[in-house]
């Protein structure tokens, strides 16, 4: 039988009201365990942060919009190439988007996937094609290096989308890196995953799907083979989005046909966005190693804000930058529910 459990702690706080002539009020707040890793996530401080609307128009400004390397009158110029044994090409092209070396690498190779040719592209005008091609490109590029290199594992995408995300350039860009040290949370989701495979037989990710369609508190929907719900513990202040793809394990096993889902579906979450007023994001597109079962290729999106764009306050603090725990004022079943309605 399955061995995934959703548990939880009720916590109450009571203090004196200033707001009701110092009477006792109680506060109620929650804390969830994931059902992979045993982290915990906190569940408090409901309605107390809004998305806050950022005025894209000053970053086209030319105060505001600085230096751009990525706008397509420099970029051939001014962006790096790959050495030959790499990509024979250089770079890679396709539509608008183009596949750089990163200039400040994180690993042997990183890249940057510069989107589109708009130096600032609000969520509702990126193109299917703009998205399809990117992605596509990224795969492509990440493929390439598997071949080239296989030693190392793991297989990455990256996105931070506006300011409030620590992007550094408002240009759309993505970045796509292989690594062999991916990152604490998929190091310990990796572990975890093999370990509920050893002890279970079943492949969590897939098992995790079936469970969500079932209980139907935080499942979106199924587009194609993506499964698409809220996390039960979520990542960010103003919730999460997981897209599953269970079956799929690596890069070897991610088809155009996958692209294409993820890209639909994308797009719905820009929808509920746009609707929700939520103007920034981090977002990973994960791949495990090649040849295990255990470990399925997954998206984790995550709405990004400032507090208030009067000081420009981020979003996150000693809860998550110290205590490395997320802190949530939503509920992932209120966001299920919200998104589901563009599915
Ligand atoms: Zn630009």
């Amino acid at each position: 039988m399955a061995n995934i459990g959703f548990e939880k702690f009720d916590i109450e706080n009571t203090f004196l009201d200033p707001r009701r002539n110092f009477q006792p009020t109680v506060v109620k707040s929650e804390v969830r365990i994931d059902p992979l890793t045993g982290r915990t996530g906190h569940f408090a401080h409901f309605g107390a942060v809004k998305p806050q609307q950022l005025d894209l128009e000053k970053y086209l400004e030319p105060q505001g919009k600085g230096f751009c390397p990525f706008c397509s009158t420099r970029r051939e110029a001014l962006t790096p190439k790959f050495p030959g044994d790499v990509i024979p090409e250089g770079r890679l092209a396709r539509g608008e988007a183009l596949l750089v070396p990163n200039l400040h690498p994180y690993d042997v190779y990183s890249s940057v996937c510069i989107m589109t040719h708009g130096h600032v592209v609000p969520l509702a005008q990126f193109s299917y094609d703009q998205l399809f091609d990117s992605f596509n490109l990224g795969l492509d590029f990440l493929k390439r290096v598997k071949d080239v290199d296989p030693s190392l594992p793991y297989h990455i995408m990256g996105w931070n989308y506006m300011p409030p995300s620590g992007g550094g350039l408002v240009h759309p860009h993505q970045q796509y890196f292989a690594t062999g040290n991916p990152g604490n949370r998929f190091t310990d989701e990796l572990k975890a995953s093999e370990q509920f495979y050893e002890s279970c037989q079943r492949d969590y990710w897939s098992e995790l799907v079936s469970i969500e369609q079932k209980n139907d508190k935080r499942y979106i929907g199924q587009l194609g083979d993506s499964h698409w719900m809220t996390s039960y513990v979520s990542l960010g202040m103003l919730g999460e989005i997981l897209c599953v793809f269970p079956g799929v394990y690596s890069i070897d096993d991610f088809t155009t046909a996958n692209v294409r889902e993820l890209v639909d579906g994308l797009q719905k979450v820009f929808s509920y966005f746009g609707k929700a007023g939520i103007y920034s994001f981090n977002a990973s597109l994960l791949f495990g190693s090649v040849g295990q079962r255990f470990f399925s290729v997954h998206f984790r999106i995550v709405p990004r804000t400032f507090l208030n764009i009067r000081d420009y306050a981020p979003d996150m603090n000693f809860f998550q930058v110290v205590l490395e725990e997320p802190i949530s004022v939503v509920w992932p079943e209120d966001v299920c529910r919200e998104v589901k309605s563009f599915f």
